[in-house]
């Protein structure tokens, strides 16, 4: 990439010949030459290309190009479907002490007890939290967690002598479980969502039969809406043989107000990066974890951390397991996290989450449904989901209102999913945000539907205030320009 567009220069355009980054007085010991340390075929013969800058430069050109990261920590972040909360400190500042910090995975049990110990009670809360009878941490992503729980449920019905290939799924899932439903080698079975957002039973019962392994749901689903037949559509699902599958990525709008066991569900993963608060983004690290029903706990990956007479050890000893699903046992450093995040919380602190976050996306719902259109009139839990303007020039598009709020200094929410709505805008404002911020981002999104009646050219020119402009998406896609190269 050139910096054509961009007041930035890259490090290599700010490297003078000659110019270093330190300098120290001469050596008053004898210099060995490098090939006296090195052997002479592995020494290069030309110098590498690197960029001669001091260290005053250096670090203002990273110190300017952190800047430019928009992250939780320096603004409001409603990116639905992803939980964006505010991260507390503490989760770090426990995660950093040497206790932790400083074990190795292959140290022998004896002498990481304390570390075991948290593994155990963490794995004790997690199915606490979702109504279930064991837990493995090992996952390392929501995705991960979905795979590993549809293995489970696979190896389930095997055990049985049962051969069920197909997952049930609505057609408002988020991507990544038809992509795990394929990567087990089992067969989606897509059924339409009803007029109100929710599962379309009869669909839901003509589609279930001997052939179903599983029904995956997310409850409340991507459209922010909980569905109120669970009960019904997990006696369905069992009825028929199958198991009930719980995308826990909304998991932030039922924390300790209901539980996915309770409701029928026999397997789980938690988003812990999402609900949990361990940093999310830039693509990890995240953790997965999933939750059972007593029914598949011989299947769960091995080791399984266990406690007798005080003693925590790893128990590989498990014959039915699906084996290992990460190396070790999955990211100790961000569980930890998460299980700091529980502590500091307690029970009544997790409620209290679940509450506020579903109170604040009710008000936003509510504040911009004169301006925004809404597909369906229910209250909706953690987070709401628009169709696009309800008046604007023709033309303009939810894409126009997503680049505009960039111009505004927000993050914009999520945008064209769940598929099912054309000009889907949804918004997760989450319980961390004061309600000064959200009344901030509530009157910019008032004045951007304003602005796209009275000057659209605004919104479809947007952004303006930003380094990089409008990119053509396709050509960013299929031809990213990602190379420097010199002097071209
Ligand atoms: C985020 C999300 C996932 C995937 O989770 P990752 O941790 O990103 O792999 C799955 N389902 C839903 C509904 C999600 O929002």
């Amino acid at each position: 990439m050139t910096s054509s567009n961009n007041d930035q220069p890259l490090i290599f355009e700010r490297s003078r010949s000659g110019r270093v980054g330190a300098s120290l007085p001469v050596a008053d010991v004898p210099a060995r030459s490098l090939d006296q340390i090195i052997p002479q075929e592995l020494l290069r013969t030309a110098a590498a290309d690197l960029p001669e800058v001091s260290e005053g430069e250096t670090v203002r050109h990273y110190t300017a190009l952190s800047q430019r990261n928009y992250s939780v920590d320096t603004g409001f972040y409603p990116l639905g479907s992803c939980t964006m909360k505010y991260n507390p400190k503490v989760n770090e500042k426990i995660a950093q002490l040497p206790g932790f910090a400083k074990i190795h995975p292959l140290q022998p049990d004896e002498s990481v007890q304390g570390a075991l110990a948290i593994m155990h009670e963490m794995q004790t809360y997690l199915a606490e939290i979702a109504g279930m009878d064991a837990c493995t941490l090992q996952p390392v992503a929501g995705a991960h967690g979905e795979l590993t729980g549809i293995k489970l449920i696979r190896a389930f019905h095997e055990s049985r002598g049962e051969k069920r290939t197909q997952v049930i799924i609505p057609d408002s899932a988020h991507g990544t479980n038809p992509a795990t439903v394929s990567m087990n080698g089992m067969e989606v079975v897509e059924i339409p969502s009803a007029a109100d957002g929710g599962v379309d039973l009869e669909a839901l019962r003509k589609a279930a039969g001997p052939k179903t392994a599983a029904f995956m749901l997310t409850n409340p689903n991507t459209l922010g809406l909980f569905d109120p037949q669970i009960q019904e559509i997990a006696a369905i699902v069992h009825a028929a043989g199958g198991l009930l599958y719980y995308d826990g990525a909304n998991a932030n709008a039922i924390l300790g107000i209901t539980r996915p066991g309770d409701m029928g569900f026999d397997v789980v993963h938690f988003n812990l990066h999402k609900t949990f608060s361990t940093p999310h983004g830039g693509g990890g690290p995240g953790s997965g974890p999933v939750g059972v029903k007593k029914p598949l706990i011989p299947f769960l990956p091995v080791p399984i951390v266990q406690c007798k007479d005080d003693v925590y050890s790893l128990s590989y000893d498990h014959p039915l397991s699906i084996g290992k699903v990460h190396s070790f046992y999955g990211n100790f450093a961000i569980y930890l996290r998460a299980y700091a995040y529980i502590r500091t919380m307690g029970p009544d602190g997790l409620k209290q989450v679940s509450k506020d976050a579903v109170l604040a996306a009710n008000y936003v719902l509510k504040e911009l449904a004169a301006d925004y259109k809404v597909p369906f009139n229910r209250y909706c839990m953690h987070e709401c989901v628009f169709d696009g303007l309800r008046e604007a020039a023709p033309g303009i598009r939810t894409l126009d209102v997503a680049k505009r709020i960039l111009d505004y200094g927000c993050h914009p929410p999520t945008i064209y999913f769940p598929l099912i709505i054309h000009e889907a805008l949804m918004v997760e404002p989450t319980e961390t945000e004061s309600k000064e911020t959200i009344d901030r981002f509530i009157a910019m999104m008032r004045k951007i539907a304003k602005e796209a009646v009275e000057q659209p050219e605004l919104l479809t020119s947007a952004p303006h205030n930003t380094v990089v402009k409008r990119l053509d998406e396709v050509l960013a896609a299929r031809k990213p320009d990602l190379r420097w190269k010199k002097n071209v």
